[in-house]
């Protein structure tokens, strides 16, 4: 870990500037300007490893009809993702964990779905929905960005975060990637703030409707959500890191023209005859 370096104001504003420079990135579809200190390549690296540790302490699923239908979605979003994650090696997992209602994604293309997802997102267009919004997490970086707000964190401040840059983010780990999955425990989602998820959702309801899968279908699962946990004490963790179900609702059916156009395009895309 870097120590904390005493710097003269003229460096100090000169790392600044630096960090200004390269600790930024543009989230695709919102165009959010966000801090990211991380490697790409790097974070790639640590969360193939951690995925393995992950897939060595669930148990998979023997269903096979439900792992296609999971590769054949996941395949068609990692499609139109294409040019947001050129380098992911994607790999989608069903684990069989029928009491999770619950999906997670990881830089590098790893996905992981938990059987009991199925009591809420049955079809196709249903399950691309939930597909869709956990690899907007990613594609957005938002991994990244907490990634890199801990590193700053656990340096001590901006200067220690250059440091950190320097080395090539060479404190991410896979027990630290682990640590923010939660996974010895019941491999909670992510818990991040609420914009962050309903931006996760406005770009995963894009990111399906382009794969030609029908947007509508991320209204009905939440409603599935709410019906299926809306009368428990407490909700599992996918309700529960989210903002309240009928929020992020209400935005979703704001975007849903956009996206239904965009759905539209796309299947006459696929219909259309190729001509060259
Ligand atoms: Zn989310």
């Amino acid at each position: 870990m870097s120590a904390r370096l005493a710097l003269r104001p003229p460096v100090f504003l000169a790392v600044l500037a630096a960090l200004s420079l390269s600790g930024c990135y543009q989230v695709p579809v919102t165009g959010r300007k966000a801090l990211d200190l991380t490697s790409d390549v790097e974070l790639a690296k640590v969360s193939s490893k951690a995925f393995d540790e992950i897939k060595s302490r669930h148990r998979r699923s023997t269903d096979r009809a439900r792992l296609d239908q999971v590769q054949r979605v996941g395949e068609r979003i990692a499609k139109v993702v294409f040019w947001d994650m050129p380098n992911a090696d994607w790999e989608f997992v069903l684990f069989d964990e029928p009491r999770q209602i619950n999906a997670f994604a990881m830089a590098g293309g790893k996905v992981g779905v938990f059987s009991g997802l199925f009591r809420i997102a049955d079809s196709d267009d249903e399950l691309a929905s939930v597909i869709a919004h956990e690899i907007a997490h990613v594609t957005a970086r938002h991994v990244h960005e907490r990634l890199s707000q801990e590193m700053l964190a656990q340096a001590g401040g901006v200067i220690g975060g250059v440091g950190l840059m320097g080395a090539g983010a060479g404190s991410l780990t896979t027990s630290a990637l682990l640590g923010l999955y939660d996974s010895t425990a019941t491999l909670q989602m992510l818990a991040y703030d609420r914009g962050k998820e309903k931006e996760a959702d406005y770009i995963g309801l894009m990111y399906a409707a382009r794969a030609g899968f029908n947007p509508e279908a991320a209204i009905s699962v939440l409603e599935k959500l709410e019906a299926e946990t809306g009368s428990q004490p407490r909700p599992p963790a996918f309700a529960s890191t989210h903002p309240p179900t009928p929020d992020r609702i209400v935005q979703l059916r704001d975007a849903m023209p956009k996206a239904l156009e965009v759905y539209r395009t796309a299947g006459s895309r696929a219909a259309a005859p190729v001509v060259r």
